[in-house]
């Protein structure tokens, strides 16, 4: 069977080995059926992200022979279709605007009462979930900074049971509480990771999804939402992460192993596939 793939890195740094590795994941399973292999420019942040990384980042997969098919997505040209799939979102009560500041979570997150405990920490409580509708309005009416957060719970009654197929890991039964009322559009744009990578997905028709291990937990929310937008589920290959000998992960604070700085000092790509090859050996590859 055919397969459309995507490789989707966020343009706040260069490309490191790591992210070659994960390029390179994408890239062959679309060529070794013949697929469709995509490139998706994830700058939703758009403090964080440059135009310059990108450029640098298309170079730089190009030069390692990683070549693309189509056109390069770039997110921040499409948040009015992000905001589309918001407002579907509002309209079923999936989503509540949130005041809260950070320290106001902090303080309610480290108060003497049990938290639950999300894959990165503690949950957000819920706070704002409470507010009445009246309340809602007056404050976005007073033009108080916001968030749009989803309603985890009533998205797990809207969805029922669903699941989603990982290649390695089998049929995962999706844990639609997981992240807890995660933030669904944020206060400087409007959508988020787990809202733009669903709706792109699903508009590039992609049919697997290859992604670190450490992105497991966001599979779960983003078959949720796949279930709730009735939208055809891909496929999802996890792979380990690669890390060194002692198990660290590269990333992009490691400047010597960027493909930039490996190209400028002579290497060739079959050295740095070589190189990436003899690390993803090395490393216990944890997730
Ligand atoms: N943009 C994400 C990153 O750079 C990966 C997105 C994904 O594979 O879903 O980590």
């Amino acid at each position: 069977m055919t397969a459309v793939t995507r490789f989707a890195p966020s343009p706040t740094g260069e490309l490191h080995l790591g992210s070659a590795y994960s390029a390179r994941i994408a890239w062959r399973r679309a060529r070794d059926v013949g697929g469709t292999f995509l490139v998706r420019i994830e700058d939703i942040d758009i403090r964080r992200c440059r135009r310059e990384y990108e450029t640098a980042m298309l170079a730089d997969l190009q030069w390692l022979g990683l070549a693309w098919d189509g056109e390069v997505r770039r997110q921040s040209d499409h948040f009015a279709d992000y905001g589309r799939v918001l407002d579907q979102l509002d309209a079923r009560g999936l989503v509540y605007p949130c005041f809260c500041t950070r320290a106001d979570i902090a303080a309610s997150t480290s108060a003497p009462h049990p938290i639950a405990m999300g894959p990165d920490g503690p949950l957000y409580p819920g706070t704002c979930r409470h507010l009445s509708r009246e309340d809602r309005r007056q404050r976005i009416a007073a033009g108080i900074e916001h968030c749009m957060r989803f309603h985890a719970a009533r998205a797990a009654e809207q969805a029922g049971p669903y699941s989603f197929l990982d290649e390695g890991l089998g049929r995962i039964e999706g844990q639609p509480l997981l992240l807890g009322d995660f933030v669904i559009a944020r206060k400087d744009t409007p959508t988020s990771y787990h809202l733009s990578v669903t709706v792109d997905d699903h508009l590039q028709g992609v049919t697997l999804v290859t992604r670190g291990i450490d992105l497991l937990p966001s599979t779960h929310v983003h078959a949720l939402l796949q279930t709730l937008l009735g939208y055809a589920a891909p496929q999802y290959a996890h792979h380990p992460l690669l890390t060194d000998a002692t198990g660290r992960r590269f990333a992009k604070r490691d400047r010597d192993l960027t493909i930039r700085a490996l190209r400028e000092s002579g290497r060739t790509p079959a050295e740095v596939f070589a190189m990436i090859d003899g690390w993803s050996c090395a490393g216990p590859a944890k997730a």
